[in-house]
């Protein structure tokens, strides 16, 4: 590729702050929230203009369960909280018996989860971190982190005021793409996401038709485009992306639209309107950190630095696995931590790790982890992981599976459906690219 050296100039410094997180979606809202909790200042970077990355730009309004379906609450912590802030001014679709956060439930009526409003989820992201102290820059993408050896001393970035420095003592990588850490050379995998659109369309026939009822949402539905994650797509002609450079994501975003248009022009439906469309892509996974631990999915394997139990939060019943404190850092960078969708979960740990309570969950071990080696003046590799452990459950966060639980898998195992009103469109009479041919 031809290149071309950009000129040596000073550049201003916007910012100082302990803890700086990178990426505003949930885990980095989480990240911000715990780190500040833990009385240090904080300064997060969002490079769109709202809170809530894929779970609100992104579409994604569905907070997956936080119990395992046999009536046990697997999540405390941020992961709950966070949960009740995105449907503070929404329906309330909150199964009854799970209100109050009980523990353990004998006969549960429905999945400890929640769908939400993403206008309102919005809103309540910013008055959530504006009550939690945190100091938010939107409109501000992270460019490069700024590395001094195996320290990073803040990042580079790029918002209306032109190019700007931030300094910190900690950053949280939580741009779900791992793009610090990768910038940064900490060691990543790729993976590639298949295409898929999620939007909302009313029926506007309805809504002029109904005499009897002025229920909006019975006449707002789901319209999925593209591929889905739970079949075999082998022999698919959509292509998949690994969304880590700038050609794949151009492609992808150019092709999750044109699978919409062309729905648009077969179906002369002008009695349903699309909504809203996704203002960020949709990619699963991209890239993430391989840290100086993965998530190994082994039911009842004991970690003894675990910092919390996760699940796979479409299963039902869920298994649980200990989640290593070592999944957030690098085994070089001593003060990146990673939350999200790309910390290190190999295989199928990364599907369960992309999850929203899991990337909320993350954030808040990361934040928390950060701001205890500020106050320490450590690195992070060497955070004393009993005091993050006692920390974290002192938040109501379940460090190890309890016995009860080792082996839900083996329980018996019901089907947990999504809500349903979800449509998946064909879409076969498309040229399309290839997708992009390597990610790094
Ligand atoms: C189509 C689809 C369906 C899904 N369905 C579900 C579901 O039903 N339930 C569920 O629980 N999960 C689901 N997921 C997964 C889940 O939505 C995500 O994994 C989760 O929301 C990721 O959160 P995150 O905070 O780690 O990352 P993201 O939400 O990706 O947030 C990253 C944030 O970082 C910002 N950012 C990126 N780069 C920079 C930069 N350089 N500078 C500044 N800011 C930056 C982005 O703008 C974004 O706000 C789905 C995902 C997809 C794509």
């Amino acid at each position: 590729m031809k290149s071309i050296i950009e000129e040596r100039r000073e550049i201003p410094v916007a910012g100082e702050t302990d803890v700086l997180v990178v990426g505003g979606g949930l885990a980095g809202v989480a990240a911000a929230a715990a780190a500040a909790r833990n009385g240090v200042s904080v300064t997060l970077l969002e490079k769109t203009i709202a809170l809530g990355g894929l779970a609100t730009l992104g579409h994604v309004c569905v907070y997956l369960p936080i119990d395992d379906g046999l009536g046990h609450r697997i999540y405390g912590g941020l992961a709950e909280e966070l949960m009740q802030v995105c449907h503070r001014y929404s329906y309330d679709d909150i199964p009854e018996c799970w209100k109050g956060s009980p523990w353990r439930v004998d006969e549960p009526t429905g999945r400890y989860q929640c769908t939400f409003n993403i206008p309102a989820c919005v809103m309540a992201l910013d008055e959530f971190t504006d009550a939690e102290g945190v100091n938010v820059m939107f409109d501000t993408g992270m460019c490069l982190p700024i590395m001094e050896g195996n320290t990073c001393r803040g990042v580079f970035v790029e918002n209306k005021s032109g190019r700007s420095a931030y300094l910190a003592k900690m950053v949280v990588d939580a741009t779900g793409d791992a793009d610090v850490l990768f910038r940064a050379g900490a060691d990543c995998e790729t993976r590639k996401s298949i295409v898929s659109t999620w939007t909302y369309e009313l029926d506007v026939d309805r809504i002029k038709n109904e005499t009897t009822s002025n229920e909006v949402l019975a006449n707002i539905r789901m319209r999925w485009f593209g591929l889905r994650p739970d079949v075999d797509n082998s022999k698919s002609e959509i292509p998949t992306f690994y969304g880590t450079t700038a050609d794949g994501v151009n492609d992808y975003v150019h092709l999750s639209r044109t699978l919409a248009l062309d729905y648009l022009k077969k179906h002369d439906r002008p009695g349903y309107a699309f909504l809203t469309m996704p203002a960020i892509p949709q990619f699963r996974m991209t890239r993430r950190l391989k840290g100086l631990k993965e998530l190994q999915c082994v039911e009842g394997r004991y970690e003894e630095h675990s910092v919390g139990i996760v699940i796979h939060c479409l299963e039902n019943p869920a298994a649980v696995y200990e989640f290593p404190y070592e999944a957030v850092i690098d085994a070089r960078i001593e003060n990146v931590a990673a939350a999200g969708r790309m910390v290190s979960a190999g295989g199928r740990g990364w599907e369960i790790m992309r999850c929203i309570p899991n990337c909320v969950f993350t954030g808040q071990v990361a934040g928390t982890a950060a701001a205890m080696a500020v106050r320490g003046g450590v690195p992070l590799q060497r955070v004393d992981v009993a005091a993050l452990q006692q920390n974290l459950a002192d938040t109501g966060v379940v460090i190890h599976a309890p016995e009860e639980l080792k082996h839900n898998s083996q329980k018996e195992r019901l089907s947990y459906r999504r809500a349903s009103g979800v449509a998946s469109i064909a879409t076969d009479s498309l040229s399309y690219p290839k997708g992009d041919a390597a990610g790094h």
